[in-house]
């Protein structure tokens, strides 16, 4: 972008650095197209020369932002994106926000649909982070301790957002992230990182032992069937290939590939979704993929596969249990009386059930025949275990604020068998799955129940729904 001189605010990329600018730019009405916000990074104010800044307008000023908590959590994501750009992007939506309520939900806005796109290209780079990052090994005779370092080129600036990730996982290590920006490192002791300043390529340490160890586990989980060398250029840019030791044995890999497939077949053949999900996890790719299922034998009897249905990018998924017999017929989830109570409760809290996105733990309808009818039976733990791979490709396609699970069959699908509802209901919790999740009673629950119970039952759900819509930033 180039406004000549128009006044200039300069940010320190940090989104708390932008968020102090922002709300000082609305206390004195300063439009967006009235300021341009330009990231210290790309700063060159002191050559092109700058206005002054406008006068304040009382009659725009904002001097207590009504900003929904949606947004501030989408800007802490997409203020991570290299784009130079994104600190005007963010104050534009943020201005268009005080005016626009709903602004978010509307997917087909531009500015809004600018900063999907973002937020999922910085989600991407941190998920390729956390998967593809190697530590190596490094002690002197001075210093004997082990310490581990890896240095990492993300495509964004994400290195906030990935640490969190590192320092649950290696808590006990420590450890030193460099980039090429800034570097963080972890001690186990304080249980605190220090930040630093980033370093190039060639201050990383040289291979070690550690290396051959990252090979012999790689080798041991290498699956040959889901090699897809084409694929796995897409996921994983050869640029990365550097950071992988262990892409050094593939060719011994690739060579046992062909054997190891047919083995590997017979044993996951009825246990896991996990070969027929596409790697691309968009919703159009995944629906397309999803009547090839044959990941476990529910599909046999059902008439099809019941796919989400909803919002791209909702803040909240309802995830219930399986498809009911209506669905199984229709193809979409929730269009039975168990939807209908779901839409009333939607509807009381003042939602609508579009701005969700709906689906189940398990995508084939589970039943035992008795005459003509066929009567729900709950899947098993192995059958929602098999059909998992579907619930996490979705999860990574709509990224919501929040997971609502609907039922115990959904709960124990991304909380763990030994989740218990009614102790647990209504919190929300972490899952290693998705950052927020709060699980309720499944809205069939009600149409079973009777007397007191039924009321009992319904309150709970709309209860632990509007925690989630708070949560999400939906309401309140
Ligand atoms: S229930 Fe899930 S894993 Fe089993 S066949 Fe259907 S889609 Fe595949």
């Amino acid at each position: 972008m180039s406004l000549g001189l128009a006044y200039r605010v300069r940010i320190e990329p940090s989104f708390s650095a932008w968020r102090e600018e922002a709300r000082l730019l609305l206390r004195q009405g300063i439009a967006p197209d009235q300021v341009e916000l330009v990231s210290t990074e790309q700063d060159h104010a002191m050559t092109f020369g700058f206005a002054p800044a406008p006068a304040p307008d009382p009659a725009l000023a904002i001097q207590k932002p009504s900003v929904p908590k949606a947004f501030f959590e989408l800007a802490e994501i997409v203020c991570c994106h290299k784009d130079p750009d994104r600190w005007q992007l963010l104050y534009r939506v943020l201005w268009r926000v005080q005016h626009e309520r709903s602004l978010l939900l509307n997917e087909l806005d531009e500015d809004v649909a600018r900063m999907r796109r973002m937020d999922q290209q910085v989600r991407r780079d941190l998920h390729k982070m956390h998967a593809f990052l190697r530590f190596r090994m490094v002690s002197t005779p001075e210093d004997p301790e082990e310490h581990y370092i890896s240095w990492y080129r993300p495509d964004h600036r994400i290195l906030e957002l990935a640490v969190p990730f590192f320092a649950e996982r290696f808590a006990v290590m420590q450890w030193t992230i460099l980039t090429d920006y800034a570097s963080a490192s972890w001690d186990p002791q304080s249980r605190a990182v220090t930040w630093g300043p980033g370093v190039p390529r060639s201050e990383a340490p040289p291979e070690d032992e550690l290396e051959g160890m990252w090979r012999s586990y790689y080798s041991s989980i290498f699956n040959p069937a889901r090699l897809n060398t084409r694929a796995m250029k897409a996921e994983m840019p050869v640029r990365y290939w550097a950071n992988l030791p262990e892409l050094n044995i593939l060719p011994q890999l690739l060579a046992g590939a062909e054997s190891r497939v047919g083995v590997m077949m017979q044993q996951q053949s009825s246990l896991s979704a996990n070969t027929y999900v596409p790697n691309d996890h968009t919703l159009p790719v995944l629906r397309d993929a999803i009547p090839r299922c044959e990941g476990c034998e529910l599909y046999k009897p059902a008439t099809q596969a019941v796919f989400g249905v909803g919002l791209a990018h909702a803040p909240i998924m309802l995830v219930g249990e399986q498809p009911g017999d209506m669905e199984d017929v229709e193809g979409k989830p929730f269009v039975g009386p168990a939807g209908k109570v779901l839409d009333q409760i939607i509807a009381e809290l003042g939602f609508d059930r579009d701005t969700m996105y709906v689906t189940n733990a398990v995508k084939h309808f589970k039943f035992v025949q008795r005459g003509k009818r066929r009567i729900h039976e709950s899947p098993n733990l192995k059958e929602i275990g098999a059909c998992r791979p579907w619930l996490l490709a979705e999860l990574d396609a709509v990224q919501p604020q929040v997971v609502v699970c609907l039922g115990a069959s959904a709960a124990k699908s991304l909380l763990g068998a030994k989740f218990a509802l009614m102790k647990d209901r209504g919190k929300i919790v972490e899952s290693p799955y998705a950052p927020r999740v709060v699980a309720t009673i499944h809205p069939s629950a009600v149409l079973r129940a009777e007397g007191e119970t039924k009321q009992v039952l319904y309150n709970y759900i709309r209860q632990d729904l509007a925690l989630a819509a708070q949560t999400a930033g939906l309401a309140g």
